[in-house]
């Protein structure tokens, strides 16, 4: 799955490669998936895209959103797989769940893995859309200041028991933040996936606020992850630290035991010495 700093890769390229051009047609893909989430018909997502010009593409936890001017906005959301740009002339991929192709012969597809919405707003109306409208602050945006973090937190805590795992994958506290890139925070932050928010120092979560926007640089520095894939379908060259990878061998950093359990809905790899 897409998480932030990829949806952020996604829209540098974009912005690269198709700002400007005019859109000849496009359609819903040619392989139908149930956990694809549409909002138009065949018909109207041709209709309304055709003639359109590519606009600047902006994210916004793990939403990407492409103006298609005038007037529309195209969404992809919460999406795994492959938004990929084809050159004139390219056969598109067996199969795909979205097509754009564009007058001068160029085109994208994107075919995602489970589930993620593609869809098309008039533009403004993409705000209201549900996840969208209520979205925290994301650790791109300028409010995600460390006293915001501290105060996230503790109202986090209050509401009911939480673990730092929690905090960095459950109910949007932070949005874009998924089980991919928390392991990798976590690591830096040296705190085991189930460390209690409330025994959280003040130290400690200073630590944890660097170590998320350090590792969100670093993955986006990397051109993404090395295990997803980007609009020209080359693998990030960001490497995991904590994966299954990592089972493999010791921690890099003390040598010690890397663990896997299942926690919170995905598996989590940690040391065992140095995560506490
Ligand atoms: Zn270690």
């Amino acid at each position: 799955m897409f998480e932030l700093p990829e949806y952020v890769v996604l829209a540098n390229q974009i912005n690269k490669t198709l700002l400007g051009k005019k859109v000849h047609g496009g359609n819903l893909g040619n392989s139908p998936h149930k956990f694809v989430w549409y909002n138009r018909s065949q018909d109207e997502f041709n209709r309304l895209v055709k003639g359109k010009v590519v606009g600047e593409a902006k994210v916004r936890g793990r939403w990407l959103f492409i103006p298609l001017q005038p007037g529309y906005t195209l969404v992809f959301g919460e999406c795994g797989g492959k938004i990929l740009y084809h050159p004139a002339g390219k056969a598109p991929p067996k199969k795909y769940h979205l097509f754009v192709n564009f007058t001068d012969e160029t085109f994208i597809t994107a075919t995602t893995q489970m589930w993620g919405a593609m869809e098309l707003y008039e533009q403004g109306q993409e705000l209201k859309r549900e996840y969208i409208k209520d979205m925290q602050p994301t650790p791109l945006d300028p409010e995600f200041t460390y006293t915001y973090f501290d105060n996230l937190i503790q109202e986090a805590e209050a509401e009911k028991k939480r673990s730092v795992k929690s905090l960095l994958t459950q109910d949007q506290l932070i949005p874009g933040l998924g089980n991919a890139i928390a392991q990798d925070i976590l690591f830096q932050a040296r705190l085991h996936p189930r460390h209690s928010l409330s025994d959280l120092s003040s130290r400690q979560s200073k630590v944890l606020f660097d170590a998320i926007l350090n590792t969100i640089d670093e993955i986006i520095a990397g051109g993404g992850r090395y295990d997803e894939y980007d609009l020209f379908e080359q693998k990030g060259k960001y490497v995991r630290i904590m994966d299954k990878n990592a089972l493999k061998s010791p921690c890099p950093r003390c040598a010690g035991e890397v663990k896997k359990i299942q926690y919170l809905g995905g598996s989590c790899y940690f040391c065992l010495n140095c995560q506490r």
